[in-house]
């Protein structure tokens, strides 16, 4: 590896990233507690505070009492300064959500489109259409964004030339990245949505504090975001967290991904629904959408629906077993759960997930870790996205990167 020595705007660079962080993540200070939250020298401080008020992206906000000196300003970062686009590219829908410089939501909009999501071209037509009239909606020029991230429903390879294979879209190797960077006036940063889900979960939501987490996504096809020790498990090839394709029975159910016996085959939400229609002899939860019949089957099983009960009761076995194999392996200290076919089923089902895994899993990791749902609900892989972008601008100390230096990745 080649290391060179940091030059004078590197460390320019890397004091603004370390003051707008610490106003970020802690809150608002004074240049005093910026100083001591930073190790930075209190004229250090002044100077990066002066370039940043300079700049727009801090304002003061009042005064605060000291003890026995002269009252201090408190800084705080100006929401308004800029924008984030946070994509979740699902497989029944594409939801584009715009977030304040703080990651609040301003508008959404949501773009249905189950028929033709394995046309990437399409896609990619519908994502700078719903960008435009999300922008437009709120009355926002596209040049205030700063950067967009999209989670999407597969591996998401980020060397040289970053790429999608997502089988259960029928996608291989996409370039969506450069094909959207072409047409967006802004970078664009792209991850798996679980993934994406994990870093809006570990940084602002139920794993806030937490080093070590799984969020688990229930959809159509199942993903989890690893985080140990504040970082992001990736693997070799940023394929980590597939844990939809864990094997969980040997010669089993085919699965969409080209083998038999994966979680996803017996938990994904066409898997239940396709129970639930053999277990009733009918084939009413086939004709609805996804979204429609995971609703009808909580309310039929929770009507006393004995085949729509015994879904449930399975789906809960195969949900424990999953989860305990994470446990076992990762050692987390909390498992988020999430996707919206997770946050429809997670109500009727997490305390027998709870007393489940606990059964499946080793005691000592078991004992460590609690089992929620997610925080930010149907919006956690859009603005997780946002972090991926948020992230990179961050680290550029509060300046829009060139579109050729783009990272991935949580650091904290
Ligand atoms: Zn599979």
């Amino acid at each position: 590896m080649v290391t060179t020595k940091p030059t004078a705007r590197d460390l320019r660079v890397a004091n603004r990233a370390g003051v707008l962080r610490a106003l970020y993540f802690g809150g608002d200070a004074s240049r005093l507690e910026l100083s001591q939250i930073t190790s930075l020298s209190t004229a250090t401080v002044t100077n990066v505070v002066a370039e940043l008020l300079a700049d727009g992206l801090v304002r003061e906000a009042g005064s605060e009492e000291s003890q026995g000196g002269r009252p201090r300003t408190m800084l705080t970062i100006a929401a308004d300064a800029g924008y984030f686009i946070g994509i979740d590219l699902g497989e029944n829908v594409i939801r584009i959500e715009l977030f304040d410089l703080l990651l609040h939501p301003i508008v959404a909009q949501q773009v249905v489109d189950v028929d033709n999501l394995h046309q990437p071209q399409t896609v990619i037509e519908r994502i700078v259409a719903g960008v435009a009239a999300v922008a437009q909606a709120a009355q926002l020029p596209l040049e205030g964004v700063i950067g967009a991230g999209i989670g999407v429903p597969g591996m998401v390879d980020h060397a040289t030339d970053v790429t999608v294979f997502a089988p259960s879209i029928g996608w291989r190797n996409v370039p969506l990245l450069a094909e959207l960077e072409r047409q967006l006036p802004f970078p664009v940063f792209l991850d798996n949505g679980a993934k994406a889900m994990a870093q809006a979960e570990a940084l602002l939501g139920a794993g806030q504090g937490v080093a070590d987490l799984a969020a688990v996504l229930l959809g159509t096809g199942l993903g989890a975001g690893i985080i140990t020790g504040n970082a992001l498990f990736r693997g070799a090839t940023n394929s980590a967290g597939e844990w939809g394709h864990m094997k969980v029975v040997l010669d089993g159910r085919q699965c969409r991904c080209g083998s038999a016996g994966c979680l996803e085959a017996y938990l994904g939400a066409h898997a239940l629904l396709e129970r639930w229609a053999a277990l009733a002899a009918a084939d009413v939860a086939l004709n609805q959408a996804e979204e429609d019949g995971i609703n009808h089957l909580v309310s039929a099983a929770s009507a006393g629906d004995p085949a729509a009960q015994q879904v449930l009761d399975e789906a809960t076995r195969y949900l424990s077993l999953g989860i305990a194999n994470l446990i076992n392996l990762f050692n987390p200290q909390r498992i988020i759960l999430g996707g919206w076919a997770g946050l429809r089923l997670g109500p009727a089902i997490l305390p027998d997930v709870r007393r489940l895994t606990r059964e499946y899993a080793l005691e000592p990791p078991f004992s460590a870790v609690t089992i929620d749902l997610c925080h930010f609900g149907q919006d956690a892989v859009a603005l997780g996205a946002a972090t991926l972008a948020l992230e990179e601008f961050l680290t550029a100390g509060g300046k829009q990167r060139s579109l050729a230096m783009r990272t991935g990745g949580l650091v904290k």
